[in-house]
């Protein structure tokens, strides 16, 4: 069984200094084609769902179906929730199965934040949980907050947080943002450096999708442990779909498992 949680598999890439993909995977396909690249490239990896996918899978059945496959899996696999933003969506997915939840209340006050992540952290100890929490703003989720916008994350306020929750990872916000880019993404590499000094606790990356792959392999040498994708692995499906549109369903729903895999083995071997 190589059923992991955050910390576990975090703690280990930053001490090493290499990334760990994070990939959001709503679907059967997307799950066996994350799984078998994982396997192939011997990498650990992290499965996340989000309550904003419970549409296609209620989260507390999905949450078993993952954890059934990470337990079975020859490599370390950690069950995330992703972009959690209240407590009871917390409480909720600790009760499913998953390993790590991410809370984030990065549209909050610095107060608000402290109170809302230190909580999570609480409620995550006794199901030996681990908790992600994110600092400054990353934008792109306009469905969850108004007048979205990025905020870069300062290395002295993001120390004190991480000492004040004792949350296991940070995401931070350092010119990266969610979903497609629309201007070539200008990635502050001073400002990591400085934050991998400050904070006591590996940093996490969102919206990694569409960042160069110098780039990526360069943030991961400054500090980031946790590389967040999404679209990426959407557009290697959908390309894989329209390219194969004439074929049978079950057909289509193999060739789709083998897009999103490839997809995913190139990720996680840029970030080795
Ligand atoms: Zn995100």
């Amino acid at each position: 069984m190589s059923l992991a949680t955050l910390k576990e598999v975090l703690d280990d890439a930053r001490q090493k200094k290499y990334g760990v993909g994070n990939f959001d995977v709503f679907n059967l396909e997307m799950l066996r084609g994350v799984i078998e690249a994982a396997e192939e490239t011997e990498s650990p990896v992290i499965l996340a769902y989000a309550e904003s996918f419970e549409t296609l899978a209620d989260i507390r059945h999905y949450g078993k179906l993952l954890r059934s496959y990470a337990e079975a899996a020859s490599v370390p696999v950690v069950i995330h929730c992703d972009h959690a933003v209240t407590l009871e969506e917390i409480q909720r997915v600790l009760e499913s199965g998953f390993t790590s939840v991410m809370i984030d209340a990065s549209d909050k006050t610095f107060e608000e934040n402290v109170r809302i992540t230190r909580k999570a952290v609480e409620m995550a100890r006794p199901f030996h949980a681990s908790v992600e929490s994110e600092i400054g703003h990353v934008a792109g989720l306009e469905a969850l907050f108004e007048n979205d916008h990025n905020v870069f994350t300062d290395p002295e306020t993001a120390r004190k947080f991480a000492e004040a929750t004792e949350v296991d990872a940070l995401a931070v916000s350092i010119g990266n943002v969610h979903g497609v880019y629309r201007k070539e993404p200008d990635i502050q590499f001073e400002l990591l450096e400085r934050l991998e000094q400050e904070v006591p606790v590996p940093l996490v990356l969102h919206g990694a999708s569409g960042i160069s792959d110098e780039d990526t392999r360069r943030m991961v040498r400054c500090g980031i442990t946790k590389v967040n994708y999404y679209t990426d692995l959407c557009i290697a499906a959908s390309d894989c779909i329209r390219q194969n549109a004439d074929k049978h369903y079950y057909e289509l729903s193999k060739a789709v498992v083998d897009a999103v895999k490839e997809a995913a083995k190139a990720k996680m071997l840029l970030l080795k």
